[in-house]
């Protein structure tokens, strides 16, 4: 049993069936790749796990409980965080601003909009955030406008307020799209270090064949909405299914 477990899952959006009898298991402190041409229907799959949309059909089982019927903040607090595909920061606070609200929100579950002063006042919160900054390697960063930052150091933070809430299922949206190759392999460097050194699951939807194959120890392939194959990433890298549907070879 994984920690993550998909069965049968549809979803339609009028005649258009985006997702088509969807199996996935994602094993517990694995880095899972789920990789497809553009319309694959990995973004679909990927909102059906955190609530945003609702399957058809299918069930979707995370830690041994059912994540159907339950609102995103919900899923959320069940240990699952969600990276968008483009930074979800607050541009006009500082990085470390940022990082005090998730520090906040996770404390009693719920984020209650206090000024961002109140929350200075709370020590504790000011260590979270600090020591989280400080693991993310942005300390030096902390008292730099947000939206004045690289779009890798957006993204390092953003993945940073994820971490934040302690997910056991940390997923990624495409985390690389838009980045130079610079910021690319730091994404790859942070997420092999979080892997590494936290009792954490990465579910990762990406197109760029180098971070896949960089830092995925299973990848699932979806074709038209229908996983056409789930292996280890050398079975894939060989898989002549694989180079036709994806690689187009
Ligand atoms: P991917 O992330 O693999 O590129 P998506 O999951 O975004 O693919 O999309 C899968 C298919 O579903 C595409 O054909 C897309 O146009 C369609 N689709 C996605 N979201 C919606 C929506 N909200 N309404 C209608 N069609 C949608
Ligand atoms: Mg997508």
């Amino acid at each position: 049993m994984g920690i993550l477990e998909v069965k049968g899952v549809n979803k339609r959006f009028g005649g258009l069936q985006a997702l088509g009898d969807v199996n996935l298991s994602v094993k517990e402190n694995s880095v899972h790749a789920i990789i497809g041409p553009n319309g694959a229907g990995k973004s679909t799959l990927l909102n059906c796990l955190v609530g945003k949309l609702i399957p058809d059909t299918g069930s979707v089982m995370f830690d041994g409980q059912s994540v159907l019927g339950r609102k995103p903040h919900e899923i959320n607090q069940m240990g699952i965080s969600r990276v968008f595909q483009t930074p979800e920061i607050f541009g006009d606070l500082t990085v470390m601003e940022n990082m005090m609200i998730p520090c906040f929100a996770s404390r009693d579950g719920a984020f209650r909009m206090h000024a961002v002063e109140n929350m200075m006042a709370e020590k504790d919160i000011v260590e979270r955030a600090e020591k989280m900054l400080e693991d993310m390697n942005m300390a030096d960063k902390r008292h730099m406008h947000s939206a004045s930052m690289s779009r890798g150091d957006k993204r390092r933070l953003e993945i940073g307020m994820c971490l934040a809430q302690e997910p056991k299922l940390l997923l990624l949206d495409e985390p690389t799209a838009g980045m130079a190759r610079a910021d690319t392999n730091n994404t790859i460097d942070l997420l092999k270090q979080i892997s590494d050194e936290r009792d954490i699951t990465i579910a990762i939807i990406e197109h760029d064949m180098h971070v896949v194959f960089s830092l995925a120890n299973r990848i699932t392939v979806l074709a038209q909405g229908t996983p056409l194959v789930e292996d280890d990433p050398e079975n894939i890298k060989g898989n002549p299914k694989v180079r036709e549907a994806y690689l187009g070879e």
